[in-house]
């Protein structure tokens, strides 16, 4: 049994708000979201962030962003935009250290970030 928050939600041993699913990726809604569009795209392998990523897991990362674009289409913001972040370690801001692409959407964004 994995101590990782967003392993046990890909195993389902926690609930979530799922909004898609594929062979690589699982998509939900955050629980706590920033804008009216605001959901958390997680690999389905348990990596720890994006200093982890290397040439054996890189595709992940192209998955979550094709997994983003159509998340974003079908929820209607594709065409206004919409942001993806993924954030690293403590100056990241990275709360939950099973890697996560923020999509978030809905409203206007700032820049720069906070
Ligand atoms: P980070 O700060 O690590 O980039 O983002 C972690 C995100 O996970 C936060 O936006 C937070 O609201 C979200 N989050 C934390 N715990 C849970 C949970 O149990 N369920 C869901 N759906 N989101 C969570
Ligand atoms: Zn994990």
């Amino acid at each position: 049994m994995s101590d990782c928050l967003f392993c046990k939600i890909l195993d389902r041993e926690i609930p979530a708000d799922i909004v898609f699913e594929n062979e690589y990726v699982l998509a939900f809604n955050d629980i706590n979201p920033q804008a009216p569009v605001h959901i958390l795209i997680i690999p389905k392998e348990h990596i720890a962030t994006s200093n982890d990523i290397d040439a054996g897991n890189m595709d992940l990362v192209g998955e979550m962003l094709v997994a983003a674009k159509e998340i974003a289409a079908k929820k209607g913001i594709g065409i206004n935009g919409y942001r993806t972040v993924i954030n690293c370690n403590e100056d990241g801001g990275q709360a939950v250290y099973h890697i996560h692409m923020h999509l978030l959407g809905g409203r206007q964004m700032s820049w720069p970030p906070g």
